[in-house]
């Protein structure tokens, strides 16, 4: 039995695109899949996004585009969001990447870029809009606080399209996934939206409000039952003391597969009863206290059927965003499955 299984449903993946699609039309939607398609895998979410309707994919790095251009052939659009070093140039230019141009200095030859305004967000943009020459196929900023602080969403929106107003025919992309859902006049001609493409959202509550759903599952099963009795513990630091007779399942997942240390508390599936997770998570393994006892063998869902990463990171105190980059997958942690 593998200890733990992720599953990636691309369906979700192109029914939340096509969802978004409605959402915002007429503009279109760019689909982010940096770090890895959020821990999702870049190139099979790539792959589902553009086959919905997607127009452009969004990485971070040179080395994230190059791999979408290898698996995935010359057709679709790859901008690289992130700043780029002139030696990564030629290999942009080979893998008609498009460029966001960040910070002052010359324009690179040969590739697309996209201009970047920043209008606050304070990380990387240029402070003006430089007059476009031939190769600037986009305008673009990105917001600070769009799913918390509409005040300086629409103080960024503003400046922003202000400056834009002196490039008429060049498209505007400036939404995330919170501001495309959330304030409707950041549209523009195209949104660029990540996490809720992965049916996450981007408000940190429920992702079917907006008619999304998650497209990580993540299960594994009960390793070993055992009851503890008044005053036993179980697990490192003695951080969970049996206060009663307490049925506790070990399961075969720890933080170094991306179940952090601080999802102590967090609610998980074990066949249909929500339990907690108690103690101290290992390396390899955790705790959960059991509502009735089950048999070893019986399904765990960590993530999927009602338990969300939003919830998760609540748990946390971090945000969805950074617990789906660090879900593990690979040949000796979980296994992934793609469904189709
Ligand atoms: C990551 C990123 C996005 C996507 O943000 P979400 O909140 O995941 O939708 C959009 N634009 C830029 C510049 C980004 O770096």
């Amino acid at each position: 039995m593998v200890r733990s299984r992720v599953t990636i449903d691309l369906t979700a993946v192109r029914d939340n695109v096509r969802r978004l699609r409605e959402i915002v039309a007429p503009a279109s939607v760019w689909v982010v899949v940096k770090a890895d398609g959020y821990g999702h895998g870049a190139i099979d979410v790539g792959r589902a996004a553009i086959a919905a309707g997607a127009e452009v994919l969004c990485v971070a790095t040179v080395g994230e585009g190059q791999a979408l251009r290898d698996a995935l052939g010359r057709d679709p659009r790859v901008l690289v969001l992130g700043p780029t070093c002139p030696a990564e140039q030629r290999v942009a230019r080979e893998s008609l990447l498009e460029l966001a141009l960040l910070a002052d200095g010359p324009v690179p030859e040969g590739i697309a870029v996209h201009l970047k305004l920043d209008t606050g967000m304070g990380r990387w943009g240029l402070s003006e809009l430089i007059a476009p020459e031939r190769e600037v196929v986009g305008l673009m900023t990105h917001f600070a606080s769009s799913e918390a602080d509409e005040a300086f969403t629409r103080r960024q929106l503003d400046a922003f399209l202000a400056a834009a107003a002196a490039h008429p025919t060049i498209p505007r992309h400036v939404a995330n996934s919170a501001a495309a859902l959330g304030y409707p006049d950041t549209r523009l001609e195209a949104v660029r939206c990540g996490i809720a493409v992965y049916g996450i959202d981007p408000y940190g509550v429920d992702a079917a409000t907006h008619g999304l759903r998650p497209v990580l599952g993540w299960e594994s099963f009960v390793a070993r039952v055992a009851q503890l009795r008044p005053g036993e513990s179980t697990g490192y630091g003695r951080r969970f003391v049996a206060g009663e007779l307490t049925w506790i399942a070990q399961v075969p997942v720890g933080y170094a597969d991306g179940f952090r240390r601080d999802l102590t508390g967090a609610r998980v599936l074990v066949g249909d009863d929500l339990c907690d997770v108690v103690g101290a998570v290992s390396m390899d393994t955790m705790a959960v206290r059991l509502v009735a006892r089950c048999e070893p063998g019986t399904p765990v869902t960590l993530v999927g059927r009602g338990v969300t990463l939003e919830q998760h990171a609540v748990v946390a105190e971090t945000i969805a965003y950074e617990l789906a980059c660090g879900v593990r997958s690979g040949a000796t942690r979980a296994t992934r499955t793609v469904v189709e």
